[in-house]
């Protein structure tokens, strides 16, 4: 039976560049800073988002966490989207690490504009948290991989400013956006004064994460790096596929929003209430309930068919285009959708 694994971009195996690059990879004790081949991922990774520098982490949930670490003191409180990923997946982490609260905030499908973040900010007050850090997700992953609009970001960042909380950009998929956007990764994170993206979901590398801003930003992230246990000895093996990622696999990501926007424009005609506007860029999450069948039967039919996608609540599914999935893995998706749909 054919296979089709639409769970997540993250499924994505090595290409053979990566795997000869992982062969060839000069390396050394990365701890000592010595490792070549992660010295020049994280110079490549700062200069591809405008920043002073980079660190090469294990995952984005540990890029996230650092960047929480350094930006926060214990008892302060950030700001983030309600179905943000730092809130929502990361275990908990910013409370048990950074010892930080959230107060979480309703995007508009996931985005959160100045207007909703503004009186979100607490005042000086000797009874209430600091708020220390905004956090915006680009792409947002659980609202479908919906991008910030360049104006929003920049009038998030000017409100950050005025009142001097740092901006951190969970860009896990900045990528995505960049080229949704037909704008160079560095335009949109200049509003940022972090930003941690994947190198292991679309752009196909086997394992990492950078996270990249100021100098002293990066020093203080590299020491909570190594006291989480993160200080990885010969890393250039795995960061030779990081290079390999970042110099070849950004300009197909294209590829994965066309399969993406030929999937929403089918199950859109499917008469099950789908708007495939809310397309973007390679994630496609859909409410079930007017298909009558809730996620998980849906999920079932599709696995009896070799189609492995996602389930995000009773009523919701998400499926990911990503490098190994073909146009026509996706018209097998179409077709085998409306069979299940229809029967
Ligand atoms: C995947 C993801 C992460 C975390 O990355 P891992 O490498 O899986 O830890 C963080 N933020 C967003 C938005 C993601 O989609």
């Amino acid at each position: 039976m054919r296979l089709v694994d639409l769970r997540s971009d993250t499924v994505t195996m090595p290409t053979a560049a990566m795997r000869e690059a992982m062969y060839r990879a000069e390396v050394g004790d990365d701890v000592y800073g010595e490792d070549p081949t992660v010295n020049r991922l994280e110079e490549l990774g700062a200069r591809m988002t405008g920043k002073e520098a980079s660190l090469f982490v294990a995952s984005g949930t540990m890029g996230n966490q650092l960047a929480i670490l350094a930006h926060t003191q214990r008892g302060d409180e950030i700001l983030c989207e309600a179905e943000s990923h730092i809130f929502f997946y990361e275990v908990g982490g910013l409370a048990v690490l950074a010892g930080v609260q959230a107060k979480t905030l309703a995007g508009h499908r996931g985005i959160l504009t100045p207007e909703v973040v503004k009186p979100a900010i607490r005042p000086q007050d000797i009874h209430q948290p600091r708020s220390s850090l905004i956090c915006l997700e680009n792409t947002h992953n659980r609202a479908g991989g919906k991008c910030y609009p360049v104006e929003t970001l920049a009038g998030i960042y000017t409100l950050a400013q005025a009142h001097t909380i740092p901006v951190h950009m969970d860009g896990a998929r900045i990528f995505n956006a960049a080229a949704r956007q037909q704008v160079a990764v560095e335009k949109l994170t200049a509003y940022a004064d972090s930003v941690m993206f994947c190198l292991s979901k679309g752009l196909g590398a086997p394992v990492g994460s950078l996270l990249a801003g100021s100098r002293d930003f990066v020093e203080t992230c590299r020491r909570y790096r190594k006291m989480l246990g993160g200080g990885m000895r010969q890393a250039g093996i795995i960061a030779a596929a990081g290079i390999v990622a970042l110099s070849t696999m950004v300009e197909r990501l294209e590829q994965d929003h066309a399969h993406a926007r030929m999937l929403a424009d089918a199950v859109a005609n499917m008469g099950i209430g789908f708007d495939a506007s809310d397309v973007e860029t390679n994630i496609v999450v859909i409410d079930t309930m007017q298909s009558g069948k809730t996620a998980a039967e849906l999920s079932a039919c599709f696995a009896g068919q070799g189609i492995k996608i996602s389930q995000f609540g009773n009523h919701k599914i998400r499926m990911v285009t990503h490098y190994g999935i073909t146009r026509d893995d996706i018209q097998y998706t179409i077709d085998t959708m409306a069979r299940i749909i229809k029967g």
